[in-house]
């Protein structure tokens, strides 16, 4: 059995999903975003997502993390720093989506269960893509994206790396089929999306990004703008494909290779506006 065409992500398409910004938006309608990570070297990952949502339309992003760590965090961001991932330690973060993982290490675990009791559309990434992690979200019913590159990916499946980037197609439509209704983008050059919603699978392929992109830190940025993409209101798929696009063609405007990641980010409005 061999996966069915997968969808070329075109421009036209793309442009289709993009979410409109009504002349009456405010801050609050447009997608508030919660971005959950970071652990002691890794406090750039989450300061990273948080960018990758503000530039890709958030109205307002909180960035929850752990007190002792020091985040060089947008001006714009909310701050919510934490003693612990306890149970109740997001009680009264206002968003419609989040984004968990990043950065967060050996927290992982406990972040991304704090998360989960939010139940919102969620992007697990880094380190929440963990199996246990990615079934919680199946078994409670909350809409997830996961965003493995190759050597996530294998540590889900109990693969190995190599065997992922060789077969993109075929790791992405096993992630899919041992995580019902989660969308899974399967990061590299191309990266691959699949989806089992009901009986039949969806596959997407990029058509956007380059070498250049691969540097530290852009994973994190595509966490970010996938999830303030859902916050807008799109459908996980609809928000990953999109998402995925978008952040591709940002690293096509600027990719030259010693692209930083939080210039990628930055080059999203251009990029959503060539888009338009
Ligand atoms: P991460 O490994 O989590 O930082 O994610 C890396 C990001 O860069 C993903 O969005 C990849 O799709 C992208 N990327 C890395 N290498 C390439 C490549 N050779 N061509 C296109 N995109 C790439
Ligand atoms: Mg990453």
């Amino acid at each position: 059995e061999r996966p069915d065409l997968p969808e070329l992500l075109t421009p036209r398409a793309m442009a289709a999903l993009l979410p409109g910004r009504p002349g009456d938006a405010h801050k609050g309608s447009v997608g508030r975003v919660l971005v959950a990570g970071g652990h002691a070297a890794y406090t750039g990952a989450p300061v990273l997502a948080a960018l990758g949502a503000h530039r890709a339309g958030a109205g307002l992003v909180t960035v929850a993390y752990p007190a002792e760590l020091r985040l060089n965090l947008p001006l714009e961001s909310v701050r919510h720093p934490l003693e612990s991932w306890s149970a109740g330690a997001l009680a009264g973060v206002r968003a419609e989506a989040a984004a968990v993982g990043m950065g967060a290490g050996p927290l992982a675990h406990a972040a991304a269960e704090a998360v989960l009791a939010l139940r919102l559309p969620t992007v697990l990434d880094a380190d929440a893509l963990r199996p246990e992690l990615v079934q919680a979200y199946v078994r409670e019913g909350v809409p997830a994206v996961i965003t493995p590159h190759p050597g996530e990916a294998a540590r889900l499946l109990g693969g190995e790396a190599g065997a992922v980037a060789a077969e993109p197609l075929e790791a992405a439509r096993a992630l899919a089929e041992r995580f019902p209704k989660v969308v899974v983008v399967l990061k590299g050059g191309p990266t691959v999306l699949a989806w089992k919603a009901g009986e039949g699978l969806e596959f997407a392929v990029n058509t956007t990004g380059n070498p250049a992109m691969a540097s530290g830190g852009t994973g994190d940025v595509l966490a970010g703008v996938v999830a303030a993409l859902m916050a807008a209101g799109l459908p996980p798929w609809d928000a990953a494909r999109l998402g995925v696009y978008l952040h591709g063609l940002s690293g096509d405007r600027r990719g030259r290779v010693g692209l930083l990641a939080h210039e990628l980010a930055d080059a999203l409005p251009e990029a959503r506006a060539a888009l338009e």
